[in-house]
């Protein structure tokens, strides 16, 4: 391929709407233009590299068995309703982008394709010996992200892989997990990546294992906490560690404190002498549901600790009857209570022990609350806590005493420097990640909801075990200039670059350059190189830059040397520059990208 018919437009400056490096220098070199929000053009050049992503990702999955297929992306409503996750997708913070078809019919744009395959199997699979199985695309995605950001890293319609696996029971469920595992290990190593697995959220589903991978990067989102050895690391959403332990508080019975105007943990402890570990805190919060259920939620956490508003949401999921799913958890307001037609709550000063009945006669909301206490809150003896009355607190309460201990849960985000749980001597690092892939062992949820069965050897009808692993195709490229990036541009791995070789004529004007650089195009592409051939009749300097930015591994140059049958040989992740004769750098270049080429271990 050559530049001049590339249609190769690259930018001198930043792009204000770009925050990240790898979202710039995308837009500067010539991958992407945004087309709206969060909604981009795949450019030639990104093309061909999303094109070797997947197909690294075809050769890993059809290795373990996955057969490739295309679903459908216009979903009917009515499999959605089915899953029970219609309302949780479209209305509130939904995000999946609905419409209604000429005959007034719903349909969503997929998001993720759990109905639509498990509505499959149950159509498909009707015996043990059809098990398992396990199917994968690679496809557009659409979701209608609240906040789109750093191009293709949150994009409202992306490329993903997505495959389902179907079993007769668990242990073979878990099998094909592993299965993945290793081959989303090697799919990343391959790419040139370095990403770790964590522990990741479930969801409401529980119990299930579920994994992600990330690539550690200063712009990624995610927080993962990990520890220094190695064995434990885990998205904030999901991490675990043991608290610090409170300072014991010498107070043997309880007794009202008059606390004016401190409202907050930070006010009560500084102004009375209080270790916020010796405070039970309240907060007040209230959950709505798909079907309109208003719950109100009474948490308490100890006071130096924070909420994990993910274990949070879980634990309220699970303990509510099916009511179309959760669709928000967000605090109680003083507005929001005088709406319902109740008296006004004591906000900053409330106690775990605060009535139900200070929910009576609500409009719209149950009218009890749903009771929930970290373990840290649980565990103490005696504590400080709100009064229930405004400007009044209670110092050495004690469960038992002032009201039952609610359901302990693990509700408290751990915190970088914790102590792990597998070794105390060992203390939470934090390091921000970009979340590339998710493997999911879903067990027989979406199986149950939609009927999908299978009858066992023993002749039994019984739902199917299910599985599902993604991976972010186009979130994967970009993250791979995250990692692989300098002042000047990007320098792609070999295994995911566009092109291999770059090959710039120094001089377009230099008939001796054209006709050697030209040569060297046409024995490099027949030695099997893909190759890139800069004939633009431009300043060298400007191809140089261009060069830098677009981040083709290798570089061959073709300039004043051409007279005595030199050129000159430069790898972009390293910069050294090498000054060969013809023949010996067509001969060490076809062997070093053979060498850096991805292939399959043992192929
Ligand atoms: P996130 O937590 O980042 O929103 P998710 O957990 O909702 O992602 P999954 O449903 O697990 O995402 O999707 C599988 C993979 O698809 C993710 O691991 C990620 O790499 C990719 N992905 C998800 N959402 C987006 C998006 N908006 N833009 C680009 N890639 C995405
Ligand atoms: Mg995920």
């Amino acid at each position: 391929m050559r530049v001049s018919r590339l249609l190769l437009v690259t930018l001198r400056d930043d792009p204000a709407e770009a925050e990240i490096p790898s979202h710039r220098l995308l837009l500067r070199a010539g991958y992407i233009r945004r087309v709206s929000s969060g909604i981009y053009a795949y450019l030639p050049l990104l093309w061909r590299v999303l094109q070797k992503i997947a197909a690294i990702v075809r050769e890993e999955m059809n290795a373990i068995g996955a057969l490739e297929t295309l679903l459908p992306q216009l979903q009917p409503a009515e499999l959605w309703r089915r899953s029970g996750r219609w309302a949780g997708y479209t209305a509130g913070e939904g995000i999946m982008f609905h419409l209604e078809d000429r005959q007034g019919r719903e349909m969503g744009l997929g998001p993720t394709h759990e109905e639509v395959i498990t509505d499959l199997a149950a159509d498909l699979i009707r015996s043990y010996r059809q098990l398992p199985v396990c199917l994968y695309q690679i496809q557009t995605k659409f979701r209608d992200e609240i906040r789109p950001r750093f191009g293709l890293m949150r994009g409202r319609e992306f490329i993903m892989k997505d495959a389902y696996s179907f079993h007769a029971d668990e242990a073979c469920l878990r099998s094909t997990y592993e299965a993945m595992d290793s081959a989303y290990r090697r799919i990343f190593e391959r790419c040139g990546l370095r990403a770790v697995a964590v522990e990741a959220d479930s969801g409401a589903i529980g119990g299930s294992a579920s994994q992600e991978f990330m690539v550690t990067a200063e712009a990624g989102e995610d927080l993962v906490l990990s520890s220094p050895d190695g064995r434990y690391g885990a998205n904030q959403e999901r991490a675990v560690s043991l608290p610090a332990d409170p300072v014991p508080l010498e107070i043997s019975e309880c007794r009202e404190l008059s606390t004016p105007g401190t409202a907050s943990i930070e006010a009560l402890c500084s102004g009375h002498g209080f270790d916020p570990t010796q405070t039970v805190k309240v907060l007040l919060l209230l959950a709505r549901f798909a079907d309109g259920g208003l719950q109100p939620l009474l948490v308490s956490l100890r006071g130096d600790q924070q909420l994990n508003e993910v274990k949070l949401a879980n634990a309220v999921a699970t303990r509510q009857p099916p009511c179309g799913g959760l669709l928000d958890i967000t605090p109680l307001t003083a507005e929001q209570v005088e709406a319902e037609g109740l008296k006004p709550l004591p906000f900053g000063f409330v106690g775990p022990h605060l009535e139900d009945a200070v929910l009576k006669g609500a409009r719209r909301w149950q009218p009890r609350f749903l009771r929930l206490a970290d373990p840290t809150a649980v565990d103490l003896q005696r504590f400080v806590c709100g009064a229930n009355a405004t400007d009044s607190h209670l110092a050495g309460a004690a469960w038992g005493e002032l009201t039952p201990a609610p359901e302990a849960v693990d509700l408290r985000a751990a915190q970088p420097g914790d102590r792990c749980l597998h070794d105390p001597f060992q203390r939470l690092e934090a390091a921000r990640g970009i979340e590339v892939g998710h493997i999911f062992q879903l067990g027989r949820k979406y199986s149950e909801a939609l009927d999908a069965r299978f009858t066992t050897e023993g002749g039994v009808e019984e739902a199917l075990w299910m599985g599902c692993y993604g991976i972010g195709v186009s979130r994967l490229a970009q993250a791979a200039v995250e990692q692989h990036h300098d002042g000047a541009g990007i320098r792609w791995p070999v295994a995911i670059a566009p092109f291999e070789l770059l090959i710039v004529i120094a001089s377009a004007q230099d008939p001796l350059q054209v006709s050697l650089a030209e040569q060297l195009y046409e024995r490099l592409t027949a030695a099997g190189v893909e190759v890139l051939l800069d004939d633009r009749d431009e300043r060298a300097g400007v191809k140089f830059k261009d060069a830098d930015l677009i981040g083709i591994p290798w570089r061959l140059v073709v300039g004043r040397g051409a007279a005595e049958g030199r050129v000159e040989v430069v790898e972009r992740a390293v910069g050294e520059r090498r000054d060969l004769e013809v023949d010996a750098a067509v001969a060490d270049l076809t062997a070093a990208i053979s060498r850096q080429r991805s292939r399959r271990p043992g192929v």
